[in-house]
């Protein structure tokens, strides 16, 4: 939360409560005058006259109020009067020239009420506005009690602590990542029972770090490890510490691990722990005192633990390249578990664990979703089963059908389909033959993935696309599978300059993926001949790091000049290659971009059979 809201929020019922004031304000203002109407309807008469009423012994009963004096006749009459309020009826009446026996006689029943009356009549109106005065100054402070103890509490944790176990996440509901959470199950016993580990004298770890690509289950299994231990579970993120208020960042992991220490045996998540534990003294501008002070804090607190007490600290990050190497020296967050992108089989048991509660048509084959998906992450392929899930009703189906999800996958990895999207004639032949170039050159290359589909209705940001899928998850790449790459990438547009002679800004995402590519082979996998086998780590990761962008360049110019010549080089290798197959099968090319513009889709059996019946007619 941020001081903003702080400030506020809360007066938003303030002013609420003003309304509520003015209306009460106005509401008594009209009883008030309806009734002083309502009591100016009687005939004035002076008080005179009320002694000549007592002598004629007319007066049925005479109402006192303050100095207000209603008088009813015996005929029915109404009438009223007025006396000084400090003086008696009667002494008023003796003043006038009655007698006190006549009073008596008159046998009049006088209803006084002057006390209360003159508290209702007299007081209560002057003491009303100061009454309400008190009530809004009343409401006030209380606000500002409120905006004031939050602003008090800026140095707490707000950890969200898990404790029911309505939902309790276990080991279960984690799919795939077996030695992760083997290594976890360490953590688990330890916590439900620290003195066989005490008793033989091993110490466990303080900290255990997660590492792994976003979605890929890093916070999951987090949760799972404090449902299978039954331990009370504290989350925060790492940025929340770091607000606006200088200090309040090291207050605040002090607070969390005091709260802690008092809740042993229990589990701290610190999620996305990079925000705070980035390399101190580094990075782009800025001020970085108050996050140096948090993680100086968490340093303090982590070493400040005594060794019997039974917190663990986890924290998970995708970017570990990026943490102090304070946090990671031992007796700190020394334990690290890699959480991979899921294999395919483990997809495909992610994929079992989400498709539960989704009913699933008969021709759905989960494996082979599986196999279509290398690179997806588990949150990747929940959100996969879930558009096919809104794909399906929204057709009105029962069941999730297979196209669905093949539908889902490309929305997933593209963006959503734009049927609708105007494309000229020209621009759909253009995007035909690129797309075309692409699968033609991927198809002839021996270490390019086969194609999948082509398309030329335009998805997300991209016009159209071909999609190639490898047989099999890929763990290494050779050098020649970069250069066939490079050559894929750079097909399209080649195309473009054989047909039409000229380019289009279609490429551009082509030449960028193709760039990176080349110049990541020269400056980090040693994939050239000139620069030998030198890795100089990317430019990209160095400002990651956090260092100063000047001295990113860890090479001389000379190099420098060397690297660009060499990325080139790898570049005009990869178009020539393209150019060539291009060439040598422009009659299939062409084919392709014919069926590609009539039907806008092609799968892979169609375009193998396009290339086939081709091939026979070129030889
Ligand atoms: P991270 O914290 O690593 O970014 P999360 O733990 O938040 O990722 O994962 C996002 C979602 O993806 C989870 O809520 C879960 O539903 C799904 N998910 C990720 N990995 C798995 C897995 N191995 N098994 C089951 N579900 C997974
Ligand atoms: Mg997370
Ligand atoms: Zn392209």
């Amino acid at each position: 939360m941020t001081l903003l809201e702080c400030v506020f929020l809360p007066m938003k019922p303030l002013s609420k409560n003003i309304i509520f004031a003015l209306l009460a304000v106005l509401i008594i203002s009209a009883i008030f005058s309806s009734y002083s109407l309502r009591s100016a309807k009687p005939e004035e008469i002076t008080l005179a006259k009320v002694v000549e009423e007592v002598e004629n012994d007319i007066i049925e009963s005479i109402k006192i109020e303050g100095s207000e004096i209603s008088i009813k006749l015996k005929d029915g009459t109404d009438q009223t009067t007025r006396k000084e309020a400090s003086v008696s009826l009667s002494e008023t009446l003796i003043d006038y020239g009655l007698s006190p026996e006549q009073l008596r006689q008159a046998n009049i029943d006088i209803k006084d009420r002057s006390t209360r009356s003159y508290i209702m009549g007299v007081i209560l109106p002057s003491l009303l506005p100061l009454l309400l005065l008190m009530v809004i100054f009343w409401f006030m402070i209380r606000q500002m009690q409120g905006a004031n103890s939050k602003a008090m509490s800026f140095g707490m944790s707000n950890a969200r602590e898990f404790k029911d176990s309505k939902q309790k996440i276990t080991f279960k509901d984690v799919a795939g990542s077996k030695e992760s959470k083997e290594e976890l199950q360490e953590i688990v016993e330890f916590l439900k029972n620290p003195k066989k580990f005490a008793d033989v004298g091993a110490k466990l770890p303080k900290g255990v770090l997660l590492m792994g690509r976003p979605g890929t289950g890093k916070t999951l299994l987090s949760r799972a490890v404090a449902g299978e231990a039954e331990v009370p579970f504290f989350h925060i993120s790492g940025s929340e510490f770091v607000e606006m208020f200088v200090g309040v960042g090291a207050s605040r992991v002090r607070d969390l691990f005091a709260k802690a220490k008092r809740n042993a045996p229990c589990i701290i998540f610190i999620d996305e722990i990079d925000a705070v534990g980035r390399q101190r003294g580094a990075g782009l501008g800025g001020s970085h005192d108050e996050r140096e002070q948090t993680l100086n804090q968490i340093l303090v607190e982590l070493d400040g633990f005594e060794t019997d007490t039974n917190v663990i600290v986890m924290a998970a990050t995708n970017r570990p390249d990026v943490l102090d190497p304070a946090l990671l020296r031992p007796g700190r967050f020394d334990r690290r578990v890699l959480i991979d992108l899921p294999d395919i089989k483990e997809r495909n048991e992610i994929l079992d664990v989400h498709a539960k509660g989704k009913p699933m048509a008969e021709d759905v084959n989960l494996r082979n979703i599986a196999q279509k998906t290398p690179g997806f992450s588990g949150a990747d392929l929940k959100n996969l089963l879930n558009e096919g899930a809104i794909l399906a009703a929204r057709e009105n189906q029962k069941e999730i059908k297979m196209k669905d999800l093949d539908e889902a996958i490309e929305k997933v990895m593209l963006g959503p389909e734009r049927r609708s999207k105007v494309i000229n004639e020209e621009e759909k032949k253009i995007t035909a033959y690129h797309e075309a170039g692409h699968a033609l050159v991927s198809h002839f290359l021996p270490n390019a993935d086969p194609v999948h589909k082509i398309s030329i209705v335009s998805r997300g940001r991209a016009l159209g696309y071909t999609w190639n899928m490898p047989e099999r998850d890929r763990l290494l790449s050779s050098s020649a599978k970069f250069d066939d790459d490079i050559a894929v990438f750079l097909a399209g547009r080649e195309a473009e300059l054989m047909i039409f002679k000229d380019t289009t800004t279609g490429a551009q995402n082509d030449l960028v993926q193709a760039s990176k590519m080349a110049r990541k082979m020269v400056t980090e996998y040693g994939m050239s001949e000139k620069i030998g086998p030198l890795s100089f780590n990317g430019k990209d990761d160095l400002v990651f790091l956090g260092r100063d962008i000047a001295e990113a360049k860890n090479y001389s110019e000379k190099t420098a000049q060397i690297i660009d010549e060499e990325v080139k080089k790898i570049l005009s290798r990869g178009e020539a290659a393209a150019k060539e197959l291009l060439g040598k099968y422009k009659n299939i090319l062409k084919k392709i971009a014919d069926q590609l513009i009539k039907e806008e889709i092609i799968d892979r059996d169609e375009f193998e059979k396009i290339i086939l019946e081709n091939i026979r007619i070129t030889n």
